[in-house]
């Protein structure tokens, strides 16, 4: 009997131990039966993933997947649906993306109750009594034709302060919160060079405010720069970028106060985006970052701090980018925004601290001047005297390089990081700025890549809509998402849709030396991917930029949902 007692026990502890092994053994998650499309070395297509502690630990098929589980598995059913590695939008400005999203676009309003209707929408996503503040009214286009008042935003809000300014920017209306808060009554005086519009009866201010008075309100309305709105700006930029998709940016610009508050976000689990930041080269920014040295893998990788973003030139649009001929149109040839004495002392520290450069560069004369200084600091610091012997310095934009210069990129390891929907705005125009000769050479995706370049991929949000599935359409299609091109578009500099994948998921990693790390769904890879509602290896080219994002999933967890 005794023995039997020892028996039943041992058996008991052997049953508890297969289960406490069970549980050690099986895996966080496994995503199964999906079309996933691996962007490994031989492209491979496989069906699950299996995630352990934010790692892949297995890509294969569905049925050697469920091998991992155990009861506490979570099992994610891909049904059927494409999936690609995280993506990543490797040059945008995630606060000004925040920023944008936060605000109320009031662009195109058509009516006074189609503004209205947008404000009442706006303070239903509203969770506290948070400002309202908006831009782009015209009353002009609205069949009233007069100006919306204090009278008609009180309606929908008498605890949300509001301000919500013209298109032109000479005009603000506010509801009476505001007002109130601003401390205006029917004393106030008119501001010199302002005027707050009033009721011909009463004298109340009527919630518009013209010109100089509009500092009135806008003086008390919370500014951009406090810590509290960079927060409010970073949720939302997270948000919005998980949305499409997006598991990694590439900051390229960002100043050493906003990263101190970003930390404090990954530090709280606010942020789960990774971020790559680029520091500003404003002021001392530079200098405390070549001090503090390189700050990578930050919070499980969310956040590196390891580059410099820098000026060369200007703009095309604005005719600051500078050309090595005179613009076809105007004549001039473009601004060369940071002196070679300002700009190649920071290159050349950063070459030997193993801090990586991004520097704009836009016209064939700022590729030229950029690729000049890269390749006299890479000379001047031999490899063997850097921290980094490979900086991978990076020229953003890369937009008209002439032919002689192409081959420099590769042969000095220089990263051309390119914004394929710059392209589809730009070439409606580029045609007459720059003459039909050096269109051949604007934006040459294609020469760049033969040439033997790594090509990172990035949309420039804000300055672009910042959709990932935009970026791909532009540079696989290479027409405006109407169908429009002309010969003058080249189109057989375009991509194939294999090379367009590698630049939001593979290159984008190389770009910011994270080949090693992430950038393709492979085992010891983080577990970033994206799951599409749509193939987008193989459905039609006009789908292509319309194609949904179903999941998003950082380091093994579905931030996103659809
Ligand atoms: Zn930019």
């Amino acid at each position: 009997m005794r023995f039997l007692q020892k028996v039943g026990v041992f058996i008991l502890l052997l049953a508890w131990a297969i289960a406490c092994s069970q549980e050690e053994n099986g895996a966080d998650a496994i995503f199964y039966n999906g079309q996933i499309y691996t962007v490994d070395a031989n492209f491979t297509v496989a069906e699950a993933i299996v995630v352990e502690d934010e790692t892949i630990i297995f890509v294969g098929a569905t049925y050697d997947a469920m091998k991992f589980a155990d009861s506490n598995t979570k099992q994610v059913d891909l049904q059927g649906k494409t999936v690609v590695p995280g993506l990543t939008d490797s040059h945008c400005h995630f606060l000004g993306i925040g920023k944008r999203a936060y605000y109320l676009n009031l662009d195109g309003s058509i009516s006074l109750q189609d503004f209205l209707d947008r404000i009442r929408t706006e303070v239903e996503q509203k969770t506290d009594d948070d400002w309202i503040i908006g831009r782009g009214w015209i009353e002009e286009d609205w069949p009233e034709k007069k100006f919306p008042s204090s009278y008609d935003l009180d309606k929908i809000s008498q605890t949300h302060p509001m301000l919500l300014t013209r298109a032109d920017g000479h005009a603000i209306v506010a509801n009476s919160k505001a007002i109130q808060l601003a401390g205006i009554t029917h004393t106030t005086p008119d501001p010199a060079g302002g005027r707050i519009e009033r009721d011909v009866k009463t004298g109340k201010a009527t919630g518009i405010f013209i010109d100089n008075a509009i500092d009135l309100i806008r003086s008390i309305a919370p500014s951009d720069t406090t810590p509290d709105m960079v927060r409010k700006f970073a949720l939302e930029a997270q948000k919005v970028s998980f949305q499409y998709g997006l598991t990694q940016l590439h900051d390229m610009g960002i100043e050493w106060p906003r990263v101190e508050i970003l930390k404090e976000m990954y530090e709280s689990g606010e942020l789960k985006i990774r971020l790559q930041c680029y520091i500003s080269d404003i002021g001392d920014n530079p200098d405390t970052l070549f001090k503090n040295g390189a700050e990578v893998g930050l919070y499980k990788n969310r956040l590196n701090i390891r580059g410099i973003k820098c000026y060369m030139d200007g703009a095309l649009g604005s005719r600051g980018a500078a050309l090595l001929k005179p613009y076809s149109d105007t004549g001039g040839s473009g601004l060369i925004l940071t002196k070679e004495n300002e700009l190649y002392p920071l290159i050349r520290e950063a070459t030997e601290k193993g801090i990586q450069v991004a520097t704009h560069a836009i016209g064939d004369r700022g590729n030229r001047l950029a690729l000049d200084l890269y390749e006299k600091a890479l000379q001047e610091i031999p490899a063997d005297l850097r921290v980094n012997a490979d900086p991978r310095h990076r020229i953003e934009h890369a937009q008209i390089v002439a032919p002689e210069d192409i081959p420099r990129f590769q042969a000095l390891g220089i990263i051309p990081s390119m914004q394929p929907s710059h392209a589809i705005g730009d070439l409606h125009w580029a045609v007459r700025r720059l003459g039909k000769d050096r269109m051949l050479r604007g934006y040459a995706w294609r020469t760049l890549v033969d040439s033997g370049c790594i090509l990172p991929g990035g949309s420039d949000a804000p300055v672009e809509e910042g959709n990932p599935m935009i970026e791909f359409y532009a540079a696989t299609v290479r027409k405006d998402t109407t169908g429009f091109s002309t010969e003058d578009w080249h189109r057989d500099l375009r991509l194939s849709r294999k090379e367009a994948l590698q630049m939001f998921t593979s290159w984008a990693a190389y770009s910011v030396f994270e080949e090693n790390v992430r950038g393709n769904i492979e085992k010891g890879k983080l577990a970033d991917f994206t799951v599409l509602e749509k193939d987008l290896m193989t459905c039609p080219e006009e789908e292509l930029f319309k194609v949904g994002v179903e999941m998003t999933v950082v380091g093994g967890e579905i931030v996103y949902h659809k």
